[in-house]
C-alpha cells in the first residue's frame, strides 16, 4: 500500500509594541533586552505569529479566536503554552508538521546568537526535527515602527500535512 498525504500551507503574522521594564520572550525563548513586547499574554510575537500559521494551515481560524484577549485566563498567559495547545487541537485533526519558517522583525537587539536557542525551543514544543525549523531575523532599516525601535513583529509560514486513509 502506498501511504498518501494532503499538504496545507499557512501563513501568520504578529507584532506587539516593546515597553520597558518587560522582560523579552521570543521564539519561546526569553533575550536578555531593555525592553520586552506589551500583550495580553507574555508578547512572544514570534509564537504568535507561528501559532496564526498552524491554525491558518489547519483552517482553524485565528489566535484571537482560541484565545480570546477578552479572557482572563490568557492574561500573561505563556505563550509556549498557547502553542501546545494549538499543536493539539490540529494532531486531534491528525495534522503534522512537516515544517517551520519564521521571520523575526526587530531592529534590535541583535538576534542571530539566539536564532539556534528559538529552534531548540520551537522543534521541542512541537516535536519535529531541529532541521525542519528555520529562524530568520531582520531589521526594517530604521523604517516603521519596527525599524523605529517601537515594536517587534514576526512573520511565520508553515506546511502541514495528513494521511489519506484508503488503498491506492
Ligand atoms: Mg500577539
Amino acid at each position: 500500500m502506498e501511504l498518501r498525504y494532503e499538504y496545507r500551507t499557512g501563513i501568520g503574522t504578529d507584532i506587539h509594541r516593546l515597553m520597558p521594564d518587560l522582560v523579552l520572550k521570543l521564539g519561546g525563548i526569553e533575550v536578555p533586552f531593555d525592553r520586552g513586547l506589551l500583550a495580553v499574554s507574555d508578547g512572544d510575537v514570534a509564537l504568535h505569529a507561528l501559532i496564526d500559521a498552524l491554525l491558518g494551515a489547519a483552517g482553524m481560524g485565528d489566535i484571537g479566536t482560541v484565545y480570546p484577549d477578552t479572557d482572563p485566563r490568557w492574561r500573561g498567559a505563556d505563550s509556549r503554552a498557547l502553542l501546545l495547545g494549538v499543536k493539539e487541537k490540529i494532531e486531534a485533526e491528525k495534522w503534522e508538521v512537516v515544517n517551520v519558517d519564521l521571520t523575526i522583525h526587530a531592529e534590535q537587539p541583535k538576534l542571530a546568537p539566539y536564532k539556534g536557542q528559538m529552534k531548540r525551543a520551537i522543534a521541542g514544543l512541537l516535536d519535529i526535527d531541529f532541521a525542519h525549523v528555520n529562524v530568520k531575523a531582520k531589521t526594517e532599516e530604521g523604517l516603521g515602527p519596527v525599524g523605529q525601535g517601537e515594536a517587534m513583529a514576526a512573520t511565520a509560514a508553515v506546511l502541514l500535512r495528513r494521511r489519506i486513509k484508503g488503498l491506492f
